[in-house]
Formats: structure tokens, C-alpha cells, sequence
């Protein structure tokens, strides 16, 4: 399973030959999780983590930063990011690692998402003021300051004005279909999302398999058309699975012959139940994503 690291004179950094920590699915307030990029960084390396992938909803924005906290504390950043996909009237997140950020259609991309942000973030605002909550829009932004406006920041929002008693109250009650704030859309398609990731140079995985609504069938036939755009990884354990959903996912994972991948699925530390790395280790029968890992992009600090 994990891999024994080696040394690592030409960084300067020596790694004691241990199985290595992987989190490869993490967010900061370059999207909308509440630490900037070092204090994430500086996080996981305080928990042990070896290998850390700031995975920001559809922007890179934060990657610098964080290669730069990880070469003072000797750990690995993988420059990665989260896509949001629209999938068959659903919305199926296809986490992008090892990617070279400055790859031009992949930015442009990012770009056209972070366009269509901004004008259902003003939508959203409008339709919580017709529900009886102004001044949403301007909440938002006070979280998400000045970089990708999500719903999470219009849900500290409705948490800090009273309207909802924790985020997952808000999700249940506000910004999801048939309730006040919710707003269809078109985000990139799975082949455009795969497109791009495999373009960047970087390895595409299924985010949270468990999380979508799908039946089985449904999601081997995603994770079929995945796999024909190019995709190679499953995101077989995550912060949001159970044990059971785990299982089920290492099982898909065996016989839609993916790479499985590791990822918390970390926002900030004010959820208590989520924390950065402690997650179950993969079944011993499962390629990890890091198989695939080529040096040039991942070295230390680089
Ligand atoms: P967006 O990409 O702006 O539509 O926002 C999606 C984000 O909302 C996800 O990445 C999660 O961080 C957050 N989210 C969705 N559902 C929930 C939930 N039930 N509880 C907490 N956060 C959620
Ligand atoms: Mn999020
Ligand atoms: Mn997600
Ligand atoms: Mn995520």
C-alpha cells in the first residue's frame, strides 16, 4: 500500500523511511474554507500529514501560497483543485492532482465558472431578499473576501444572521432544490472538467463517490464515462463516508479498475468532526493515486 518515502537530499529535506500521510482533498479561503493556504499547510504538518493537496473549488488560486508554507515545513503540497461538474441534472465534483496551473483552456475554464459564481451569487441574493433575508449577497462577500463566492459563504452567512442553527441546517433548509436561495445551473461538463485536468498534466478522481443520489447503475455509469474522458481515480476514502460507504466505493474502485484516492474533504476548523489526515488507511488490494505521482511535479516545496 503506501509507499516507503526515501530521503530527499537534493530538497534538502530528509524523510524518515515511514509510510507517508496523504490528504488529498482539502480546501482554504481560496475557495471556501475558513484557513488561508499556510495555516493550512502549517495545520497539516502540525497532524503529521506528508502529502497534502489543496483542492479549491475550481480555482488554483491558493497553490502558491501553499508551496511556499510547505517548503518551510518540509511537507509535500500537491497542486490540485476541485471542478464542479454538471452531470445528468445532478452536480458531481471531479477533484484535478498533480496539475501544471498554469495550463491556458484549463484557467479559462476556471475563469468561466468563476463567472457564472458571481451571477448566481447575486441571484441567490435576490432570492433570499423575496424570501425575507436581505442583505445576503453583501454577507457573502464578507466571507468570501474579494476570491470565489460559494454557497458555503452565504451559509456563514445565514448561520451569523440567525436564520439557521449550524451550516448543515442550511443546507437542509436554504440553497437546495425547492427551498428559498437555490439556483439551477450549468457547470462544466465531465468531459470538459476531465479534459482540462488531463491536459494540466494532472490525475482526475471521482470526489465523495458516496455523496451523489445516484443507484449503483447510475454511478458505474458515471464513473464508465469518466473513465472514457480519461479519468483514473476514485476518491475511495473520504471525510463524508461511513465505513460501509467505503467499502462499497473500494468495491467499485476493484471493478471499474480505478486508482483509489484519500481526501478529507477539510473546510476549517470549525467543524468539529472533520479533521485534517486521520482517515482509515486503503485497502491493501487498492492502487493508491500516488502510484502515479512523477517527481518533477511533486518535490518538496517545488
Ligand atoms: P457551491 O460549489 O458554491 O455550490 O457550494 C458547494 C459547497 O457547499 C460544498 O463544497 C460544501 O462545502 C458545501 N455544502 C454542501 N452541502 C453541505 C452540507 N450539507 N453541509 C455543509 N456544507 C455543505
Ligand atoms: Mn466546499
Ligand atoms: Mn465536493
Ligand atoms: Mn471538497
Amino acid at each position: 500500500m503506501a509507499p516507503v518515502t526515501s530521503s530527499r537530499a537534493a530538497n534538502g529535506v530528509y524523510n524518515l523511511p515511514m509510510p507517508r500521510t496523504y490528504d488529498l482533498h482539502t480546501h482554504s479561503t481560496a475557495s471556501d474554507g475558513t484557513l488561508s493556504p499556510s495555516e493550512l499547510v502549517a495545520r497539516a504538518a502540525a497532524r503529521g500529514i506528508g502529502s497534502l493537496a489543496l483542492t479549491d473549488h475550481d480555482t488554483t488560486a491558493g497553490v502558491d501560497e501553499a508551496r511556499t508554507a510547505a517548503a518551510a515545513h518540509g511537507i509535500e503540497v500537491i497542486a490540485g483543485v476541485e471542478v464542479s461538474v454538471s452531470w445528468r441534472h445532478a452536480v458531481v465534483h471531479v477533484v484535478g492532482l498533480q496539475i501544471a496551473t498554469d495550463f491556458a483552456p484549463m484557467q479559462a475554464g476556471f475563469a468561466r465558472l468563476a463567472e457564472f459564481r458571481d451571477w448566481r451569487a447575486e441571484e441567490i441574493g435576490r432570492r433570499l431578499a423575496k424570501a425575507g433575508i436581505p442583505g445576503a449577497l453583501e454577507g457573502a462577500m464578507r466571507h468570501a473576501h474579494g476570491r470565489i463566492v460559494s454557497r458555503t459563504h452565504f451559509a456563514h452567512f445565514l448561520v451569523e444572521a440567525g436564520h439557521a442553527k449550524d451550516l448543515r441546517d442550511v443546507f437542509k433548509r436554504f440553497l437546495v432544490r425547492d427551498r428559498p436561495g437555490y439556483v439551477p445551473g450549468q457547470w462544466a461538463s465531465l468531459e470538459e472538467a476531465v479534459g482540462w485536468i488531463c491536459g494540466a498534466g494532472g490525475i482526475a478522481v471521482v470526489a465523495h463517490p458516496a455523496r451523489y443520489p445516484f443507484t449503483a447503475t447510475k454511478l458505474r455509469e458515471l464513473l464508465g464515462e469518466f473513465r472514457a474522458c480519461g479519468g483514473v481515480g476514485l476518491e475511495v476514502i473520504s471525510g463524508s463516508h461511513s465505513a460501509a460507504d467505503s467499502a462499497s466505493m473500494a468495491a467499485q474502485a476493484r471493478r471499474m479498475k480505478l486508482l483509489a484516492s484519500v481526501g478529507s474533504d477539510y473546510h476549517g476548523p470549525e467543524n468539529p468532526y472533520l479533521e485534517l489526515g486521520g482517515l482509515p488507511a486503503l485497502p491493501a488490494d487498492l492502487t493508491p493515486v500516488w502510484a502515479l505521482w512523477t517527481d518533477a511535479a511533486h518535490a518538496v516545496g517545488s
